[in-house]
């Protein structure tokens, strides 16, 4: 057996092995003891989180908490709104839709860890949304729409598949002539970077016109190590481009420090932020949203101009009828018949000609 499938096996979900790793908190073991749904971590994760401060980025994103039973905000049956579940076209399971040229194909509803952030909680974390994973229905869905350009491969977390069905997946993407383009979402990169072994690079690589992109969720600079890098650098050099999609945590990443560093580090193990997502309207993660307007204002005031441009991901709001982009609204001061007044971070101002069209 490979280490990242021990890893699997040996998945820390109960108190007694978490006791081993981290002082356990009174709140900490209260949630774990109320929990109705699931949680757990690969060892390797949790071998990341300080042991005594309940307060780490990694704790939170493990552990369960009192406040996921309170829910003000979340929409009940958030995935199949969200995903358009209920609406009038005629789809496979495994396959949802909010573009006419790129659908997410959705094989798998486990885990290497069970984010208490997770908007896919119905389907991985407490299991009510069921679904039919028959991978060769939702390919033959693909094939009989021509306009579908882009597949993106998610789950769950589809490199918890075995290579051989991992390679299925792929030759039969790539046998689609209309596909030009496959993602692959997963937090393996980041909690199991032991997954990126030979055997899957070899599934993944080679070159082929049809390119694979890797997206993953980091969400604080603790998470990355050496092993992280490491696992990065095999998946670049086996072709496939790997870009981040954080989402915004209150408590976790919605400081100045913690962003800055995050994007940085990021950059500097060779991933491009891609994607910072505000937290989605999902039940029982109220505790972790901020106001919309924080992740603009963390561009502004820990990116844009601070650090290197590359370390800025685009910020946008998920929603059922696609993504929204928000970016800070501080450049353009004023708007006036002959010019423009912009702004950079430091507040100064310059005029650009106002050109009519
Ligand atoms: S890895 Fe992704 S799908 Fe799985 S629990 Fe975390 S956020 Fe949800």
């Amino acid at each position: 057996m490979e280490e990242w499938q021990l890893q699997m096996q040996n998945q820390i979900d109960t108190i007694e092995e978490l006791e081993k790793i981290i002082n356990v908190s009174p709140e900490e073991r209260e949630a774990i003891e109320n929990t109705k749904v699931k949680w757990g971590t690969t060892p390797y994760f949790a071998s990341l989180m300080d042991r005594d401060d309940p307060k780490c980025p990694i704790r939170q994103q493990v552990l369960p908490s009192k406040y996921e039973q309170q829910n003000e905000y979340g929409i009940e049956n958030y995935l199949v709104y969200k995903e358009n579940r209920a609406g009038d076209e005629d789809r496979p399971d495994t396959i949802a839709r909010q573009y006419e040229d790129r659908i997410a194909f959705t094989v798998v509803n486990t885990c290497g860890i069970y984010c208490r952030h997770c908007f896919r909680k119905e389907l991985v974390v407490d299991k009510s949304l069921k679904l039919r994973f028959d991978i060769d229905e939702g390919l033959e869905w693909i094939k009989e729409h021509s306009e579908v350009r882009e597949v993106l491969v998610t789950g769950g977390d589809p490199l918890l598949l075995p290579d051989d069905q991992i390679e299925y997946i792929i030759r039969k993407i790539r046998e689609i002539p209309h596909i030009e383009m496959i993602r692959f979402g997963s937090r393996l990169p980041i909690i199991l970077p032991h997954r990126i072994t030979k055997g899957l690079q070899k599934v993944l690589g080679e070159y082929h016109k049809v390119p694979i992109w890797l997206n993953t969720q980091c969400n604080h600079a603790k998470e990355i190590t050496e092993k992280t890098a490491k696992a990065v650098w095999d998946l670049l050099s086996c072709g496939v481009n790997v870009g981040n999609q954080a989402v915004l945590l209150k408590g976790i990443n919605d400081d100045v420090k913690s962003f800055q560093e995050l994007h940085q580090m990021l950059l500097n193990i060779r991933i491009r932020p891609y994607y910072l997502f505000y937290l989605e309207p999902a039940p029982g993660i109220d505790h972790f949203r901020t106001p919309i307007e924080k992740g603009a204002e963390l561009i502004r005031d820990a990116i844009r101009g601070h650090t290197s441009g590359l370390a800025q991901p685009m910020y946008v709001i998920a929603t059922n009828i696609g993504k929204i982009p928000l970016m800070p609204d501080y450049y353009i001061k004023h708007k006036g018949k002959k010019e423009y007044i912009l702004e950079n971070h430091r507040g100064e101002t310059t005029s650009l000609p106002n050109i009519p069209e």
